[in-house]
């Protein structure tokens, strides 16, 4: 591990000092000091921040749920708000990682997390991400576990958050503070598609922070729920993964929110899925139909082809789980 500086801030205005003098933001840990372990990242200045009042979960005045950035996983998938109103976000945070890891890591790490490509984790291999220009080792390696959708002949990594799978889904609003003041973001541009720039991975300005994920009120009932699938059934990352979430009115579709994890550079949001649903009545022929549009752009590499097929199945399934039909 390289030498590095540790301040704890008090509160918001000295995070943003030390932010701005270039420090690195840290709550939980749970990604940024393993990379800075395995020397992949190496940070000169970690800024605490673990103390800013960024920990409830609220109501919104329009009726949508603002988690704060400081809630852990663990907290945010318990909390009775998420629980009910949001399934697919309960559920994508209890798939993920250990109990010990959501315990300790927290909402903004989350949607901050950086890819699982082991080639991005061994300093050895050529890494555009890691380091620029320097090539992409996955692109003609072993990249069964990589992206299908997204990708650039700079970098075929996925994105490893289940929960922002969620969020990408039910088209949050990432809150973010920063030098410049406040601003949100919305879900889908948050994250960055790698195009010839993998080492951007996020929407974020210098110094800025994540204050909270908010997500927008939803005519109810809404039904919802998340799929992971995955080699094995717990402490693993997605294969392919999807959040599907609903509205009926009348036996009609009026809302269909859809995106997948573990097949796209970033979390992907499926809006061909989507359109096929909207006016319809629930049946095993929609969702099949709806299904075969997961895949649509799908560009799978020499170990990843199953992905494709994978990817609609998984779709197929959540479709069928939350929408029912017959
Ligand atoms: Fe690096 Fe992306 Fe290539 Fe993996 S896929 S080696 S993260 S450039």
């Amino acid at each position: 591990m390289h030498p590095f500086t540790y301040t704890k801030a008090a509160d918001t205005r000295e995070a943003l000092n030390a932010g701005r003098r270039g420090g690195r933001y840290i709550a939980g840990g749970t990604t940024l000091v393993d990379l800075m372990r395995e020397t992949v990242e190496h940070p000169g200045s970690l800024v605490d921040i673990s103390a800013l009042p960024l920990r409830e979960v609220t109501a919104t005045k329009s009726g949508g749920l603002r988690i704060g950035a400081l809630v852990t996983m663990a907290e945010a998938a318990a909390h009775p708000k998420v629980h009910a109103l949001y399934p697919v976000v309960s559920q994508a945070l209890e798939l993920s990682a250990s109990p010990q890891l959501r315990n300790m890591a927290t909402i903004g790490g989350n949607i901050m997390q950086r890819t699982r490509c082991t080639y991005f984790r061994d300093v050895t291999a050529d890494c555009n991400k890691r380091e620029p220009g320097s090539g992409c080792a996955a692109l003609h390696g072993y990249n069964r576990t990589h992206a299908i959708l997204g990708t650039t002949d700079g970098c075929v990594a996925t994105h490893p958050s289940d929960a922002a799978v969620a969020f990408a889904a039910l088209e949050a609003t990432v809150h973010l503070l920063g030098p410049a003041g406040e601003r949100t973001v919305p879900f889908a541009d948050f994250h960055l598609k790698p195009g010839s720039t993998p080492h951007r991975e996020q929407a974020l300005r210098p110094g800025e922070l994540i204050t909270a994920v908010e997500i927008p009120p939803y005519p109810r009932p809404l039904k919802s729920g998340y799929l992971k699938v995955r080699d094995r059934q717990s402490y693993e990352f997605a294969l392919t993964s999807a959040a599907v979430a609903l509205h009926l009115l009348g036996g009609v579709i009026r809302e269909a929110k859809v995106a997948a994890g573990g097949v796209g550079t970033v979390p992907w949001k499926l809006p061909a899925v989507e359109r096929e649903l909207i006016g319809q009545r629930p049946s095993n022929a929609l969702w099949t139909k709806a299904a075969e549009r997961a895949a649509d752009g799908a560009r799978p590499l020499e170990h990843n082809r199953f992905k494709v097929e994978l990817l609609k199945r998984a779709v197929e399934r959540q479709l069928r789980v939350v929408g029912g039909g017959k």
